[in-house]
């Protein structure tokens, strides 16, 4: 199995122009045309990690954090991530990372948290926005029903749970044909007018160039004239954190204790318990105090998320804030990884790390 394989199944999955702009998702070690003999997934890549990849026959590295962040300005081994970066070049291991591109879809990491947790009813909690394009062309009638089928085939015309929308007018379109032309309908110098079909379909911006080129294949014209323009919309598929309803109602000491029993949690540091009940929950799986105020005007009766400051807890204003560690709100995720790569590759080697990269630990005194 080549890790272009393994790549691109990853990357259709949780495309990397999703990931945020100070993230470093992707390729970090290796190289594409490796033959790859296993994979491992993990939270961070560690040097214990290399050292496990090693031992257990890996060459990949699967990791939700990018050990790599920054440019490195030299590699001595002064630090951990020097040291990790030294030991996979050395043993050839290949690291994948698949960050904030995987938080910020359907079905990554939020939606393996909001499973643990039952809830239903789930929406993304910030739509992102300024990731969708509209695309019009126009096609003789005859030809429409190719084009459309190109167009959705390389991914246009997704809105929310439907695929293959699109809207068409009927029209007229004119051209004269230059010298050295070879029209598919009309003569050369003379003008033209043809029955056609103005396709109007949405878009991610990141699928643009895939898409121009399906549309150039599909379409009988030697020049074919096509418009592509920014749109404002957010996009609902795709943001950050999520919100979901549990199937009942719970006090807050109970969610509480729910909470706990779910995610196997030491210690859990949250606001005042309300005195209402719980039933409305939003989640972010790592950092999510961005989204403390999302979680507010959303509606949410509790936030899950990790790595709250002392102030941000006063921001809360009454929903129960819980902070339940960075690495316990995405230890899942090694699980969902996992399971996206072996039922992509049913008789190729998917571990799990077996070491416990949480650098937090709790002295419960
Ligand atoms: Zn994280």
């Amino acid at each position: 199995m080549k890790l272009q394989q393994i790549i691109l199944e990853l990357e259709q999955w949780a495309p990397p122009a999703l990931q945020e702009s100070y993230d470093n998702a992707g390729l970090i070690t290796g190289s594409l045309d490796w033959e790859i003999t296993g994979a491992i997934c993990t939270l961070d890549t560690t040097p214990e990690v290399v050292a496990e990849a090693v031992k257990q026959g890996c060459n990949l590295i699967v990791s939700h954090h990018p050990i790599v962040f920054q440019g490195l300005k030299r590699i001595t081994g002064q630090n951990y991530v020097e040291r990790t970066i030294i030991l996979a070049i050395q043993h050839k291991i290949a690291i994948y990372a698949i960050h904030t591109n995987l938080d910020n879809i359907t079905s990554g990491v939020n939606r393996r948290i909001a499973e643990k947790l039952g809830l239903e009813n789930l929406q993304i909690l910030m739509p992102i926005g300024g990731k969708l394009a509209k695309l019009t062309t126009f096609c003789p009638t005859a030809h429409t029903e190719q084009v459309l089928s190109a167009l959705f085939e390389a991914g246009a015309g997704h809105i929310g749970n439907y695929s293959e929308c699109s809207f068409s007018t009927e029209g007229k379109g004119t051209f004269k044909a230059g010298s050295g032309t070879n029209p598919f309908v009309g003569i050369e110098g003379v003008r033209h007018s043809e029955k056609e079909e103005r396709i109007e379909v949405v878009l991610p911006q990141y699928a643009q160039g895939r898409i121009v080129e399906a549309l150039q294949k599909a379409h009988p014209y030697e020049e074919v004239a096509y418009d592509i323009y920014p749109m404002l919309n957010t996009w609902q598929d795709i943001g950050a954190g999520m919100i979901g309803t549990l199937p009942s109602a719970m006090d807050a000491q109970e969610f509480l204790q729910y909470l706990s029993k779910q995610f196997h949690l030491q210690a859990i540091r949250h606001t005042q318990p309300p005195k209402k009940t719980i039933q409305k929950v939003a989640i972010c799986g790592g950092a999510g105090s961005f989204l403390i105020k999302k979680s507010l005007q959303s509606g949410a009766d509790a936030f899950v998320t990790s790595d709250i400051k002392y102030h941000e807890f006063f921001d809360a204003e009454g929903m129960m804030l819980t902070d339940i560690g960075h690495w316990e709100s995405e230890q899942f995720t090694i699980d969902l990884l996992a399971e996206f790569l072996q039922a992509k590759f049913p008789t190729f080697a998917v571990l799990k790390t077996g070491v416990v990269t949480n650098p937090v630990h709790y002295f419960l005194g």
